[in-house]
Order: C-alpha cells, then sequence, then structure tokens
C-alpha cells in the first residue's frame, strides 16, 4: 500500500471542526472551555454538539434534554439553545481561510471541508496541515482536525484518527503502518458505507477496511453495487471521487409557522404538518439533496398562563435519504400523531430537515429496497406543473383544501415582485 501512495498523484485533506456548535459557543465564552457544553437542537429539544467533557459523561447525540436532566444538574453541564445565524457566520468565516491555503476547496457541511492538495510536496504536507489548523485557531478559536490521504475516502478515514491524535492531524500517505490503521477501522465507519451494507459486508466476515481492501471485487460489487466497488478501490488508493465544487448544501432546513388561531383537534394540525414536509422536499429538491431524519414538533403558547403547556418533539431516522414528498409526509404523520396530545390548545408546529446531504452523494448508502426511486417519476411531473402553473397547483390531499390552519394575513401586502397576479396595474 506504501508504496502505491507514494506514487500517487492525488492528494486529498479533510478539515472536520470538532464538535462544531459547542466550540462556535466556546469561541465567545472562554470560561466553558474544559467543561461539559452541550447544544440544543431547535426548540430545545434534543443534544446536537457535546463537548469532550460532555461526552465522558456519557451523554450521547440526540439525547432529549429532559432525560438527562440529572447529569447536567449534578455535573454544572452548560446547556446553550442553538443558535444557528452564529455558526453559520462562523462557518463561512473558517471556509474563507481555508480558501486561502488552496483553490480548490469543496464545502461539505457546515463544518467540513475536503481540499485537494495536489502537487503539494509530500514532505511538507504535515507542517502544511498544521499551519492550517493552527491559523483557523487564531483568527476563529475553533479546533479543527485534519485528515489527509490519496483519496476522499481515505481523507475521511485520516480524520477520524486525526481527532484522537493529540496534534489533531494524521495522514495515511505519511503512516509507517497504514496495515494497522486500516485494520483497527471498521467497516461501518468507512465514508459511503451504510449500516444495511455494513451488516451485508461483516455476514461475509468482511469486518474492517483492512478486509474490504482484501475482498474479492467482484463479492463487493454484488454485495454493494458499483458504489461499493468505488469506495473499495478509493480504499485501496485509487481516487474514483473526485472534489466537486458542489454548492453550499443547508445542512437543516426548517417549515414552520404559527397558526392562525388555537388548534385543538388533529385533523387540522396533521395538514399543517403535511404542508410543511412538502415544504421541506420542494426545499431539499430545489438544492439537489436529502434529507436522513427530521424533527416534527408541536407545541403550545406559552404566553398563555390560563393554557396546560405542552411542548412536543419527535425525530424521525428515515431508513435512507430522500425528498420524496409523499414519503415525508407519511413519515411525517406518523410523528405528529405520536406527539400530539387532546384538549390541548395549539399554537405551532414545524419539521427541521436534518442530516442533509446531496442526493448523488445519499445513493452511496443506498440499494435495491430504496422506496424513494419508485416515486421520483411521479415526483418530478409534480414540480413541473407547479413550477409552470403555481405552487400547490397539484398537491397531496393530506395537505387540505380549506387551511383552517393557516396564519391569518388578512393585512399583508401583495407579493408584488413573486406572484404575476400580484404586479402593479399601471392604468
Ligand atoms: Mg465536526
Amino acid at each position: 500500500m506504501s508504496s502505491s501512495h507514494a506514487q500517487s498523484e492525488e492528494v486529498f485533506a479533510l478539515v472536520d471542526c470538532n464538535s462544531f456548535y459547542v466550540s462556535c459557543e466556546r469561541a465567545f465564552t472562554p470560561k466553558f472551555r474544559g467543561k461539559p457544553v452541550v447544544v440544543l437542537s431547535n426548540n430545545d429539544g434534543c443534544v446536537v454538539s457535546r463537548s469532550n467533557e460532555a461526552k465522558a459523561l456519557g451523554i450521547k447525540m440526540g439525547v432529549p434534554l429532559h432525560h438527562i436532566k440529572d447529569l447536567v444538574k449534578e455535573h454544572n453541564v452548560y446547556v446553550y439553545s442553538s443558535n444557528y445565524t452564529l455558526y453559520g457566520d462562523m462557518s463561512a468565516r473558517i471556509m474563507r481561510i481555508l480558501s486561502e491555503f488552496t483553490p480548490e476547496l469543496e464545502i461539505y457541511s457546515i463544518d467540513e471541508a475536503f481540499l485537494d492538495l495536489k502537487g503539494f510536496d509530500h514532505n511538507a504536507l504535515i507542517a502544511y496541515a498544521e499551519n492550517i489548523k493552527e491559523t483557523i485557531y487564531k483568527y476563529t478559536s475553533i479546533p479543527v482536525s485534519l485528515g489527509i490521504g490519496p483519496t476522499k475516502v481515505l481523507a475521511k478515514l485520516s480524520n477520524k484518527v486525526a481527532k484522537k491524535t493529540p496534534t489533531g492531524v494524521y495522514s495515511i500517505l505519511h503512516e509507517s503502518d497504514p496495515v494497522k490503521t486500516l485494520k483497527e477501522f471498521s467497516v461501518e465507519d468507512i465514508w459511503g458505507v451504510g449500516r444495511k451494507s455494513a451488516e451485508k459486508l461483516k455476514a461475509k466476515g468482511i469486518l474492517s477496511a483492512f478486509d474490504m481492501i482484501n475482498a474479492t471485487p467482484s463479492l463487493v460489487r454484488e454485495m454493494l453495487t458499483v458504489v461499493g466497488a468505488r469506495i473499495q478501490d478509493e480504499l485501496k488508493g485509487k481516487s474514483c471521487i473526485s472534489l466537486e465544487e458542489a454548492p453550499k448544501k443547508k445542512k437543516q432546513i426548517v417549515s414552520s409557522r404559527s397558526f392562525g388561531d388555537l388548534l385543538t383537534d388533529i385533523e387540522p394540525i396533521k395538514e399543517a404538518v403535511a404542508n410543511h414536509a412538502t415544504r421541506l422536499s420542494e426545499k431539499l429538491r430545489q438544492e439537489g439533496s436529502v434529507c436522513n431524519s427530521f424533527q416534527v414538533f408541536l407545541h403550545t403558547n406559552a404566553f398563555r398562563n390560563q393554557d396546560v403547556q405542552y411542548h412536543g418533539v419527535a425525530t424521525v431516522n428515515l431508513p435512507f435519504g430522500t425528498n420524496e414528498t409523499n414519503l415525508l409526509i407519511g413519515y411525517a404523520l406518523t410523528a405528529v400523531e405520536s406527539i400530539y396530545r387532546e384538549k390541548l390548545n395549539f399554537k405551532k408546529c414545524g419539521i427541521i430537515g436534518m442530516e442533509i446531504c446531496p442526493h448523488d452523494e445519499a445513493q452511496l448508502n443506498l440499494f435495491a429496497d430504496n422506496k424513494a426511486e419508485l416515486f421520483r417519476p411521479m415526483i418530478k411531473v409534480m414540480d413541473e406543473i407547479n413550477s409552470r402553473f403555481g405552487t400547490q397547483t397539484l398537491k397531496f390531499g393530506s395537505c387540505g383544501v380549506r387551511k383552517h390552519w393557516e396564519m391569518r394575513a388578512d393585512h399583508k401586502s401583495k407579493c408584488y415582485t413573486t406572484r404575476f397576479q400580484d404586479l402593479v396595474v399601471v392604468n
């Protein structure tokens, strides 16, 4: 392996911010550095970012705040609500710094970027990576980890090792014993290998990245299609996934709105949720993304003291990444049924799409049992009709017709610039 690496022309680095949301908060409150800190999802539902100290306390990703109440109190865990404006701005600063180190940059998510370092002197790469890391820290106070490899899959793998190295930099290209690293790396931790594929591989005794490199290529292709074959090649050091100048993808998409009047019955609430699911799926399709999970929330009006207060949140982990309206509506309706409570006055509901990734990357995880593919042609026709004749020309029945839940907008001005029938008429 090391011989092929020595000749390899491609060099990729994956820069990943450590505990990004927590680090953003800590950048402005240094007194919390070295302390357990967590950041919560919208509406203070679940933990979405943890400092190492919080991880050490056993706080798991995605756990609802109320499950860790005691732990938080006992260990003085500092809890932040999420501030996506801040995180987005910090992310933009970091990406700007990175772009000064290489013109070939792919922003992969809010806190991750691939750098193409082709042509750089291999002997100077580690020092260059350390310089990148120190520069980002100096200007933003955000700690990052850098993984270097001859392919994107190996750069991603290296980054996971880097996270556990004191310097925060690791290069499998410079590793004296890459076999040892690859043997320690489990197949489910390989970029692009989803849970189901990992199960298939393990059933055949392919447990580590090293096992996958040595597996019979035809067997890998048979089990994981051409996608698996590409991953296997990438693990061998043969680059086949190139750096794309991908546009920025949103890490989260939110669709939510207050109801016009307080709602108690579930039916109009379900209609509203179906509309939010539709909106989410449209936004995902517009940017060529899918989401792998989403959150549905439903709450009462905290400013009405006379009302019983309730915040319902349900997180749905999808079996595969999707942007299909009908699938998202189906899952969203089941979720809202699980959090709905009778006889309460509800004020607002919404959906937050999470784990968003580009559609083509999502396919890395997908196999024949992906239902989403079946609906794609139908959804495409709906999008075409709606873009030609106006949004909601065609929609799913669950979205409702009368819309009792809609926000009142009796005094709203017209959409002079965006809606044809609202154009100003000159007499
Ligand atoms: Mg990160």
